[in-house]
């Protein structure tokens, strides 16, 4: 199969570094345009990106020559490109919605990180795991916009709440439903993107606040349990979410707490890893090429997970959880933890984007 050809805007960032190292060798994509802010304009890859590469590979040398697009330049993108993964943080939120937009109706599918779209009705949200069939109100959105050429912009959700979505949504889809959650996120520092946060506040020490955070971690997870309706995605109303968010001195890897409050009958514990054990969903389905074989891995040994050794399970596509309790105030309570950089950014962006073309939104 000839590779799709794609650009990355926000290719310089944390997130967009991350497409980078895990695309080389994608057996579907080839990357060939890269964009940033205008800062970066017109410098080679490696220029632009120099002291801020923070990857544990060499930057790839096919890429490391090739000049870097500012993202409004869309005339310049190269002609070649199918869609692209954005991973770009503009000032405001306005402008990212609206350069994604741009993209989209030049007929260039927008598969993104950013928050910008989440909430805009006819975007879907997705966690390919759990609301894969969002990916039909892509013809909605086209419609309301009157895009002809094929263009489309999906999002992915915020990183804080991937550990806690699928394993909380595999006992719904079980036939448990959940009524409260109460959360307080341990997040990583690469969540704050590239310099981040200062080390002065992160050594030795714990932030007990991240912006708008919170509000993500409650609300997000509503649109991804909803469903298409016929102008937009309609909200689940069913379960209330508590969240508190701290960023943590661990460098990647955001971990929750969780007690859950069931709505009706309540599973045992063996039946809860049992669920979990066995869940699998459309990607491992598809064998999409990002899709982790297991979703999600429970772990016995008491004292785990840990970001740093159950980061990377599945190649950082899994969810860890452990910790599996009854509640004297809930009914259940564990811990558990996603890679935030790939499963939370760039490697959900690319299952996204698998799953899109498997179903042939993306051709
Ligand atoms: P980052 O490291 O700060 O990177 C930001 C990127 O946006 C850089 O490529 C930067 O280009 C570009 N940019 C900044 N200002 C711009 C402008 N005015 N016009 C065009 N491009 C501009 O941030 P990040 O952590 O990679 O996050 C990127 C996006 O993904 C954000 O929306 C973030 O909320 C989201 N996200 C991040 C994570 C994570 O774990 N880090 C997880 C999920 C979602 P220059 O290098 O040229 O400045």
């Amino acid at each position: 199969m000839q590779k799709i050809k794609i650009g990355i805007l926000g290719a310089t960032g944390i997130v967009g570094q991350n497409y980078i190292r895990l695309l080389q060798d994608h057996p579907w994509f080839e990357i060939i345009d890269v964009a940033a802010s205008p800062r970066s304009k017109g410098k080679k890859y490696s220029e632009a990106v120099k002291d801020k590469w923070a990857q544990p590979i060499m930057i790839p040398e096919v890429l490391s020559d090739l000049v870097v697009r500012d993202v409004s330049d869309i005339d310049k993108i190269n002609k070649e490109v199918k869609f692209v993964f954005s991973a770009m943080d503009l000032p405001n939120k306005e402008d990212t919605r609206n350069v994604e937009f741009k993209y989209a109706e030049r007929g260039i599918p927008v598969v993104s990180n950013s928050s910008a779209n989440r909430w805009t009705a006819d975007v879907p949200m997705l966690i390919p795991e759990i609301n894969h069939d969002h990916i039909n109100i892509i013809p909605v959105q086209q419609k309301n916009r009157g895009i002809t050429n094929g263009g489309f912009v999906a999002v992915k959700p915020n990183c804080s709440l991937q550990s806690y979505m699928t394993p909380v949504y595999a006992l719904m889809k079980a036939g448990y439903d959940v009524e409260s959650c109460i959360i307080t996120t341990l997040q990583a520092i690469s969540g704050a993107g590239y310099p981040g946060v200062p080390s002065l506040d992160m050594i030795d020490n714990i932030v007990p606040y991240i912006g708008g955070e919170e509000k993500k971690s409650e609300e997000e997870p509503l649109k991804i349990l909803g469903k298409a309706g016929s102008s937009g995605i309609e909200n689940y109303s069913g379960i209330k979410i508590s969240a508190t968010c701290t960023r943590v001195p661990v460098t990647d890897g955001h971990m929750a707490c969780v007690s859950l409050k069931f709505k009706n009958k309540v599973p045992s514990i063996d039946k809860i890893k049992a669920i979990w054990k066995s869940f699998k969903s459309v990607p491992q389905e598809l064998n999409l090429p990002f899709a982790p074989a297991a979703p999600i891995i429970y772990m016995e040994n008491e004292n785990r997970p840990q970001p740093k050794k159950d980061r990377n399970n599945e190649k950082g596509m899994a969810i860890t959880v452990g910790r599996l309790h009854e509640d004297h105030i809930f009914d259940i309570k564990f811990v558990a933890l996603s890679h935030n950089t790939i499963r939370g950014a760039a490697g959900g962006g690319i299952l996204n984007a698998e799953l899109l073309v498997a179903r042939g939104f993306i051709k």
